[in-house]
């Protein structure tokens, strides 16, 4: 596999992460049935299906052609078709990663962790969440992280990749003992602790995801 992610590379990626997010629609819901309203799952299915749909017909008429295209189509499709915290937060992310990159038809390690760090910086200005207070944030921080350290040693996608779909694991299963401090789940304030936040548990789908599509 050649050592960059390009406008296909973008739609496995995607529908890679659509499989993965159907296929624990009830894991999903679950983890959110215990914290919060339960529709986490159903959310996030609903807005992978509407991505899909609508990515790789673009990309095949040749009417999205850029990296940034791609990513900017599904924060669009996210923003407008995922109910709930989820869509807008996810949304932010895609279109912040999308940023700067509207003419680039590749992106190395370096890019793609750039592009990441933008999206963690959309969601932190979006859902002004900090790390620790139990969100999607603690899932994908680690990540980023994981993946700078691996760039920065000259790593190729896939090396970087495995590293942060690690990180972005043990950075989901780390929720599990904090106290709910954003969202739906801050009401329930002490009775968050020993559940695992469903936002870091797609968030770590999405990064697996990442690893299947550029890092095998
Ligand atoms: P809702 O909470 O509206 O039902 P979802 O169930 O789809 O929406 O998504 C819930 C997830 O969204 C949480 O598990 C958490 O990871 C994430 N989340 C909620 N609020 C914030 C926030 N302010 N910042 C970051 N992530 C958040
Ligand atoms: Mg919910």
């Amino acid at each position: 596999m050649a050592d960059a992610v390009d406008v296909a590379g973008i739609v496995a990626w995607m529908n890679g992460f659509q499989r993965r997010v159907h296929l624990e629609v009830t894991y999903l819901t679950d983890l959110d049935s215990a914290i919060g309203d339960g529709d986490h799952g159903v959310n996030m299915d609903r807005g992978m299906a509407a991505v899909v749909a609508a990515l790789g017909p673009a990309v095949a008429n040749g009417s999205v052609l850029t990296v940034g295209a791609a990513l900017h189509m599904v924060g669009m499709t996210l923003v407008s078709t995922v109910g709930g915290a989820a869509g807008p937060l996810y949304g932010t992310m895609f279109l912040r990663m999308a940023d700067g990159l509207a003419e680039t038809v590749q992106l190395d390690t370096d890019g793609l962790t750039d592009a990441f760090a933008r999206g963690l910086e959309g969601l932190r200005a979006r859902g002004r969440a900090l790390a620790g207070d139990k969100t999607m944030i603690d899932a994908l921080t680690p990540a980023v992280d994981a993946m700078r350290t691996a760039a920065t040693e000259g790593a190729t996608l896939a090396p970087a990749l495995a590293a942060a779909a690690q990180a972005a694991e043990a950075g989901r299963d780390a929720t599990a003992p904090m106290l709910a401090r954003k969202g739906r789940a801050s009401y329930l304030g002490e009775r968050t602790i020993g559940h695992i936040d469903p936002g870091s548990g797609s968030m770590a789908f999405l990064v697996a995801a990442a690893r299947e599509a550029f890092g095998a």
